[in-house]
């Protein structure tokens, strides 16, 4: 098993990690806005670059977003308890969000992994979000890398999804048409 002993080594400066002042150093995480096939999307970046280096990257539209942020409570306890062994504290529940009065599910499992430095897969816990209401392709699942990745956009999210709302709103032609008198039917 190298892959224990690999993670506590820096793969930039080869310098145990509590010591290298870039492993140190907090990470600088920012949204990326792109349209794909005409509709808003985000790719969230760390340091630039992808938030899980070996992982796909990181992109959702509106509705993902949206449901991110119904779930942040959720999210923030997820990646502040959850431990790489797979200990986690957030059971499997139903959570309404209460500005929106929808539905949705949450639970960890554990998911699959590639380390590429090692050629490993491993297995980490992972959580999953799906709306119960409205859409049933309303699922995102994140791992902990992502999960802080949220919590520290949690502001410019909202303020994407804001920016999306006045623009549709903007884009909607209005007709008042004149009132139709309706025939009774018996
Ligand atoms: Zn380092």
């Amino acid at each position: 098993m190298n892959s224990g002993m690999n993670s506590e080594i820096c793969e930039k400066s080869w310098l145990p990690r509590e010591s290298c002042s870039h492993c140190r150093r907090p990470p600088h995480y920012q949204l990326r806005t792109f349209v794909f096939e005409g509709d808003r999307m985000v790719e969230v970046l760390k340091d630039g670059g992808p938030v899980h280096v070996y992982d796909s990257h990181f992109q959702f539209g509106t509705k993902k977003a949206e449901l991110l942020l119904a779930a942040l409570s959720v999210i923030h306890e997820f990646a502040a308890s959850t431990q790489d062994d797979g200990t986690a504290t957030v059971t499997s529940q139903v959570v309404v969000d209460e500005a929106t009065g929808s539905q949705f599910q949450v639970w960890v499992e554990m998911h699959e992994d590639f380390v590429r430095s090692s050629g490993q897969h491993i297995q980490r816990p992972w959580l999953q979000i799906e709306a119960l209401s409205i859409d049933s392709d309303r699922r995102i699942g994140l791992g902990v890398q992502k999960a802080k990745a949220i919590c520290a956009l949690e502001h410019d999210l909202r303020e994407w999804v804001a920016r999306g709302k006045a623009l549709r709103q903007r884009a909607t032609i209005t007709l008042t048409l004149p009132r139709v008198n309706k025939r009774t039917v018996v």
